[in-house]
């Protein structure tokens, strides 16, 4: 891993029972980055290497990387699929959207549709939105009972556990953009007509909430950011910092991972192809 590497990844990750307060983070930090073009370039040239590590992670076909994006509406979920893995071969990547749980999915506990999505062997799982709604919005809204809740984030350090020690790297990532930004936002998409099916009256609903639901983030982030699923606090009113933040650290995490091409089990010179 370089320095630069490695100075991205500690300012933004959170360290296990870290007291984290959102409100003293800055949204618009761009320190560890240049100009806006150099970076947008070098995230691109990243785009591809984690291609490439996605190749051998799948040749390799015995772990997997689950990547879970949080954030609330606006702070660029979608424009981070769209750019981090926009070079990633489809066949070894699933993206999961996590909406509000259907009939099927009530009848079970919280975690039933989130361990059915996890990637397989070989893959990277990419979550959009994730079992952390049900500390986020099942909190501020009252959907759950607060001991319920209460029992959730240890419920949840320990699947989490389970699955990384059944092969899965995990890297969760909570997108921060401040309220002004969130506004700038929800107006584009009420002014744009090809927008319109981004907007939900039920956004600026939860726009009400935004105090709280910026304490329910702060207190999941100091429960759940583990030694073995760390957070990281993405900086994202700015896309381009947001994308270079996330595609450094999902390089990184791939190489640090280093999966191989398995060894053929024939010896090479032993065809010949007519
Ligand atoms: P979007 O990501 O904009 O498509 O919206 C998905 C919506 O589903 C968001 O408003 C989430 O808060 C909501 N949602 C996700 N998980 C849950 C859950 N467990 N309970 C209630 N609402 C949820
Ligand atoms: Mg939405």
């Amino acid at each position: 891993m370089t320095e630069l590497e490695r100075s991205i990844i500690a300012r933004v990750r959170v360290e296990p029972g870290e007291n984290v307060s959102l409100r003293e983070r800055d949204p618009r930090d761009s320190r560890l980055f240049g100009e806006e073009k150099g970076t947008k370039s070098a995230t691109a040239a990243l785009a591809k290497e984690i291609d490439a590590l996605q190749d051998r992670l799948y040749a390799e076909g015995s772990r997997a990387l689950l990547v879970i994006l949080q954030g609330t509406d606006t702070s660029g979920k979608d424009g981070t699929i769209r750019n981090v893995f926009n070079a990633t071969g489809p066949l070894g990547v699933s993206v999961t959207p996590f909406g509000v749980p259907s009939k099927a999915e009530q009848a079970h506990d919280y975690l039933w549709r989130v361990h059915a999505a996890c990637p397989r062997r070989g893959t990277i799982g990419i979550f959009n939105r994730s079992h952390y709604e049900s500390v986020l919005v099942e909190k501020v809204r009252n959907l759950s009972s607060p001991e319920l809740i209460e029992q959730r984030y240890d419920q949840i350090n320990a699947f989490e556990k389970h699955l990384v020690e059944n092969g899965t790297t995990i890297l969760k990532f909570l997108l921060h953009i401040s309220k002004d930004e969130q506004k700038e936002r929800l107006q584009e998409r009420l002014n744009d007509p090809r927008k319109h099916w981004k907007f939900n009256p039920g956004d600026l609903d939860d726009r009400t909430h935004w105090d709280e639901y910026q304490d329910a983030y702060d207190i999941m982030l100091q429960r759940c950011s583990t030694p073995h699923a760390p957070w990281h606090v993405i900086p994202a009113d700015r896309k381009w910092v947001r994308n270079a933040t996330i595609a450094t650290i999902v390089k990184a995490t791939l190489e640090e991972m280093d999966p191989q091409y398995p060894k053929a089990q024939w010896k090479p010179g032993a065809f010949t192809i007519s």
